[in-house]
């Protein structure tokens, strides 16, 4: 099938000089520009200029002054602009999976359901916690002298200022979790996005604008995050770091945000294990496989990298995933019938090929795929790798790519305690239809979520966040309230 033609709102916005988007308005950056890359060309895209030290500095001191009439605005005033930009998002579904699509190498339709169509999920979902973040009313166990009665309730307040920096490969989904869980608590946010995804939030920003967001509640600072990342976690008006990205950047961003006294939430990569067990037949795992380790060709962080199979199906799975994989469509992101695109970005590509090149160093057998496919863009094979050992470097660092890593197990216990045994849990899979087997393995997997017989769904009600060094916090559910706000206690004699 041929591309989808580009809606001329996308060639016009991606033709504007681009910057970031402070105090309600797009500005151009003052310092160095570059270029947003089409993974799926290698092309130039558009230009950015990066924000300067001030204009990050700007866009804290705009979501300072715009905070205090955010706060004390009526909650549901505040829950009617998030549904606003609901609608306004799904209004423009078209546009920005188009625009997201080019910049990330995302398919249409997966920039379209999960990008647009999750984003408005999740704004609902927040809008409605509007009027219903509580504190509690207590009762206190002091004694009365001379008749004096005591009583105590608490508050849910507002941090402040929110520093949200997010990664690229969701770029609109993953910041709309942050803006709407801040928003709605009352705190307002600067968004700091991926240098390789810097466009669709700043389109968002002017529709939330639009939509009658105060200037100030939504700023947005393009830019390097190695220098605005630090300016603006170390900024007197930062409350609150938000952070979703790699295990390494997060680290730096945690040791920065603590030696500042700042409150954080660390939503960082790992290396995720899916564990199937042998009930189950061949077609059955192969579905699952490619559901937990492909979609979106691999770069979800909650994506399954390791696959654990019993040994005497192994080779039988092994088999029917390479014949599977190996018809892939694999194309233009813009083409509907494309099944995977190209890599996020080059150094995506250079990684993935440096760990495969590992692998086949190690003795591990490449199953199917394992090249980059040659021309303009960042388009790698979906890949299959059956390890020599568990201690395998591909069982152990994340490639955030299509590349599966298979091992046998011939005893699920002794399964468990090896995936038990990584240093991240941010999430796990057990496939079974022995429901009862598979929820006793659900209660020993150590990792913050684990779905039975499905993987990678998220759900605006289900807490989501890493366990061991994948993190720490959990957004989504009711978990994000402690996120976002202060629990103040006020104690009253009368
Ligand atoms: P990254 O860590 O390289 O970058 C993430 C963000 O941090 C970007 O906006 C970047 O500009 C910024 N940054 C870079 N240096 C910084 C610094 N010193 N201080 C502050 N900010 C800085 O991650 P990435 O390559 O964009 O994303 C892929 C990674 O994100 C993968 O490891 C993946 O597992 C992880 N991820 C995790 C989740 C989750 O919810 N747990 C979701 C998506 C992605």
């Amino acid at each position: 099938m041929p591309q989808i033609p580009l809606l001329a709102e996308v060639t016009t916005f991606l033709a504007r000089p681009h910057g970031s988007y402070i105090e309600g308005t797009a500005v151009l950056g003052d310092d160095a520009p570059f270029h947003v890359i089409n993974p799926a060309t290698g092309e130039p895209l558009a230009t950015l200029n990066s924000a300067s030290q001030a204009q990050a500095d700007a866009a804290m001191q705009s979501a300072q002054q715009a905070f205090a009439a955010w706060r004390d605005m009526p909650t549901l005033h505040r829950g009617t602009l998030l549904l606003k930009l609901a609608d306004k998002l799904a209004e423009k579904r078209e546009e920005l999976a188009q625009l997201e699509s080019l910049c990330s190498g995302k398919t249409i339709q997966l920039a379209r359901m999960l990008e647009l169509d999750q984003s408005v999920a999740f704004l609902r979902y927040f809008a409605g916690w509007a009027g219903k973040i509580n504190g509690e009313t207590l009762d206190v166990s002091l004694p009365s002298f001379a008749g004096e009665k005591y009583t105590a309730f608490t508050r849910r307040q507002p941090l402040g200022v929110v520093v949200a920096i997010v990664p690229w490969n969701f770029s609109i989904m993953i910041a709309v979790w942050k803006i709407a869980a801040a928003l709605v608590c009352g705190c307002t946010v600067v968004v700091k996005p991926s240098e390789y995804t810097p466009l669709t939030l700043l389109r968002l920003a002017e529709l939330a604008t639009e939509c009658g967001f105060p200037p100030g509640v939504i700023n947005v600072v393009n830019g390097p995050g190695g220098e605005l990342g630090p300016a603006l976690i170390g900024h007197a008006n930062c409350a609150k770091v938000s952070f979703t990205g790699s295990v390494a950047t997060g680290n730096a961003v945690g040791r920065a945000a603590a030696a500042q006294g700042k409150r954080v939430t660390l939503e960082l990569g790992g290396k995720n294990a899916a564990l199937f067990l042998n009930d189950l037949s061949v077609t059955e795992m192969v579905n699952g496989i490619v559901e937990a380790g492909y979609l979106n060709q691999g770069q979800i962080c909650a994506a399954a990298e390791c696959f654990w199979l019993p040994a005497d199906k192994i080779d039988a799975v092994l088999q029917a995933l390479k014949t599977r994989l190996d018809s892939t469509v694999i194309g233009s992101p813009l083409d509907e019938s494309t099944a995977m695109g190209p890599l996020a970005n080059r150094a995506q590509l250079e990684k993935i090929t440096a760990l495969l090149a590992t692998a086949r160093r190690e003795g591990d057998e490449i199953v199917c795929g394992g090249e980059a496919i040659a021309g303009g863009g960042y388009f790698l094979q979906p890949t299959a790798i059956r390890v020599a050992s568990a201690s395998s470097t591909l069982m152990k660092e994340e490639t955030f790519g299509p590349v599966g890593s298979f091992i046998s197990y011939d005893d699920p216990e002794q399964a468990l305690q090896n995936i038990n045994a990584s240093p991240f849990g941010l999430a796990a899979s057990v496939w079974s239809r022995n429901i009862s087997q598979a929820l006793r393995f659900s209660e020993r997997l150590e990792a913050g979520i684990v779905w039975i017989n499905m993987h990678t769904f998220l759900d605006p009600a289900v807490p989501f966040g890493g366990s061991k060094g994948s993190g720490s916090g959990r957004e989504f559910g009711s978990a994000f309230i402690d996120d976002y706000t202060e629990l103040k206690s006020i104690m009253v004699r009368y």
